[in-house]
């Protein structure tokens, strides 16, 4: 196992987006899901252009695993996948593009709905994680890695087992606290709203299973 530290850089923008944006904390549902999606056309697009990729709509879909006694929530794609390099490209640096526009914009305006608006990426999983873990098998890989990150120090990121191609983004749920409230991201009626205002036209199935306790 490596650990590697987040660039300065990042880690000022992640306590930005943590600590000083609390409303509309559950964006981060959003982002995930359209990552997920994100990487599903990227399989698709794949196919288009090489016919040894057959795509078979129903082997391609996201779903979305609530687990209350754990406390987690696993949003979890059938799509391209990432190779330890692309985990560590893509997850360890947050100035890439959703997130980098998210920064820019924020320098130039001081609105408060700013975060509503478009894209903010990722991390915006630890608004409402302590621990996120990201297990990830890459198009065309044997190998699956496991990446994982409190937000403040850094990430983890070590060889693991997983079957199919594709990723499993696991986020351990805060605590409530006096004034933060966080169960409400485990429960089916709440997830289900939030996917219904945000993800309706995402073009791929959304499953959902929820593990009463
Ligand atoms: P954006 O989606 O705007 O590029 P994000 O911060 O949301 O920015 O994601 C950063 C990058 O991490 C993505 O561009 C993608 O390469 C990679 N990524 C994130 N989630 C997934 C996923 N579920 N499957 C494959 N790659 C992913
Ligand atoms: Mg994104």
């Amino acid at each position: 196992m490596e650990k590697k530290e987040f660039r300065a850089e990042s880690k000022r923008l992640l306590d930005l987006m943590v600590n000083s944006i609390y409303t509309h904390k559950e964006i981060f549902l959003r982002e995930l899901i359209s990552n997920a999606s994100d990487a599903i056309d990227k399989i698709y697009y794949k196919a288009l252009t090489d016919e040894n990729i057959i795509f078979n709509k129903d082997d391609y879909y996201i779903r979305i695993v609530a687990d209350k006694d754990n406390r987690t929530l696993t949003i979890s794609d059938t799509g391209i996948g990432m190779s330890k390099e692309e985990l560590e490209d893509n997850l360890g640096i947050i100035a890439n593009s959703g997130s980098f526009a998210f920064k820019k914009e924020n320098e130039l305006r001081d609105g408060f709905d700013i975060i509503g608006q478009f894209g903010v990426g990722f991390y915006s999983a630890f608004m409402v994680s302590e621990t996120v873990t990201v297990i990830s098998k890459g198009f065309g890989s044997d190998e699956a890695y496991k990446w994982e990150s409190n937000g403040a120090d850094g990430y983890t990121i070590e060889p693991c087992k997983k079957d199919n191609i594709g990723t499993d983004i696991i986020l351990k749920i805060k605590q409530n606290s006096e004034d933060e409230k966080y169960d409400e991201f485990l429960e089916e009626y709440r997830l289900r709203g939030i996917i219904k205002k945000y993800s309706d036209f995402i073009r791929y199935p959304i499953k959902m299973d929820i593990t009463k306790s």
